[in-house]
């Protein structure tokens, strides 16, 4: 059975094991049975409004025998983050009992100020005076780091949908162009500060509803992830970190023969945020030379290539990339290659972004222009014997130029 495949058990807390004021069906028996069985547990919930306290509180009335411990909320993660990033002064938009929480936790450090701080942290409250976050987008833009304790955007209420911390970060991240350090599900900070002082071989399960928070944060840090669902849910594609590793209706299946979960192995490139088209250019010299740029994002080595802008043709696009990172004007002659695969199309930016690249490579004849590497997208660029490649180059390029001169080879006997 499930519940003897792992040491520790992280459970969500809103859907998982309560709903509402209720609590959810086999969610008593399932803890005692863990407990009696010696399993370390603990919740995590993204809530950034209520204490510790107020959750065991919350958690006793429903009869369940829980310490503070093993209670995490992203606004207690985000207290921790800060003292482990030894931040002496905070703006905080948040509650008062995240307030309280962090004027207890982090004896010492200023959490009001309005002129200069080392870091502002949005969280949510009913009361958040649009003063407020519009003091937080100042402090950002005078250099304070941003934290947002969550991003869920908004939650259900009987009413409707309620604005949730994710709108206020939106707000600011809109307002001063910065992404922030975000420390709630799915982020791996709050599962880190949930492992701490857990053995480093304990076999980890994280169990929540909420595919993009439970099952893409635990997958995020290579953790089996169970789907609390009555239907299962499914993602097109097979690789998508947001597939949980075995759907159960109720804790009960925990300890019922018959269900079971497959082990995640974590793909060796980073979950991407969305897919973007690319473009790259094989432009050769009249000695059969190839056209590299240095880049100056990466410090390496590659083809002349770049995003595909909104309204240009792929066509375009490689003609202004190649004009941009290396003076020359080039015609396009046809397409000789599409490379999709994650593992070398997956690209993490300093920004935060993580995009997923389907790029086109097009074989170019040069027609003008002069070489001349651009400041600010380049800073070397010049022509390569194809069996003299730099060694410091992007990996899949080298496999890029065999297919543009295999193309070649089949062109000249065609
Ligand atoms: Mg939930």
């Amino acid at each position: 059975m499930i519940a003897e495949q792992f040491d520790v058990f992280f459970f969500d807390l809103d859907g998982t094991i309560y709903l509402g004021d209720a609590l959810l069906p086999e969610v008593r028996p399932s803890l005692e049975r863990l407990r009696k069985m010696g399993k370390t547990i603990r919740f995590l919930t993204n809530d950034p409004r209520p204490s510790r306290s107020q959750i065991v509180e919350r958690l006793r009335a429903f009869n369940l025998d829980v310490a503070t411990e093993e209670v995490i909320t992203s606004g207690w993660a985000t207290v921790r983050y800060i003292q482990q990033q030894g931040y002496s002064s905070l703006f905080l938009l948040g509650s008062p009992n995240l307030r309280a929480e962090m004027l207890d936790a982090l004896p010492g450090v200023s959490i009001d100020g309005e002129q200069c701080v080392e870091a502002v942290v949005v969280g949510y409250d009913d009361d958040v005076k649009l003063k407020d976050v519009n003091t937080a987008v100042q402090l950002i833009e005078k250099g304070a780091t941003f934290i947002a304790t969550n991003g869920d955007p908004s939650f259900p209420m009987p009413t409707g949908r309620s604005l949730a911390t994710g709108s206020l970060v939106q707000a600011v991240q809109v307002a001063t162009g910065r992404r922030p350090v975000v420390i709630g599900k799915p982020s791996p900070t709050i599962f880190r500060i949930a492992a701490e002082g857990l053995p480093s071989n304990a076999r980890i399960v994280m169990i929540g509803d909420s595919p993009n928070a439970d099952i893409l944060g635990a997958h995020l840090m290579g953790y089996t992830a169970i789907l609390v669902s009555q239907t299962p849910v499914r993602f097109p594609s097979k690789w998508d970190f947001r597939t949980p590793d075995a759907t159960i209706p109720s804790l009960a299946c925990l300890f019922e023969q018959g269900w079971a979960v497959r082990e995640w192995k974590r793909p060796s490139f980073p979950w991407p945020e969305r897919v973007e088209p690319g473009v790259a250019a094989i432009v050769f010299d009249h000695d059969g030379n190839v056209l590299l740029v240095k880049r100056r994002d990466n410090g390496l080595w590659g083809l002349p290539s770049g995003h595909v802008e909104v309204g240009e043709t792929v066509e375009e696009a490689v003609r202004r990339e190649v004009l941009e990172e290396t003076g020359l004007v080039v015609r396009v002659e046809r397409l000789v290659g599409v490379y999709s695969d994650p593992v070398s199309q997956v690209f993490q930016y300093p920004s935060g972004d993580i995009i997923h690249f389907i790029t086109l490579s097009f074989l170019c004849t040069i027609a003008g222009g002069t070489l001349r590497a651009n400041e600010e997208e380049s800073v070397a660029c010049g022509f390569f014997k194809p069996a003299e490649l730099p060694q410091d180059m992007l990996p899949m390029h080298p496999s890029w130029l065999e297919d543009a001169l295999a193309d070649r080879r089949c062109a000249f006997i065609r």
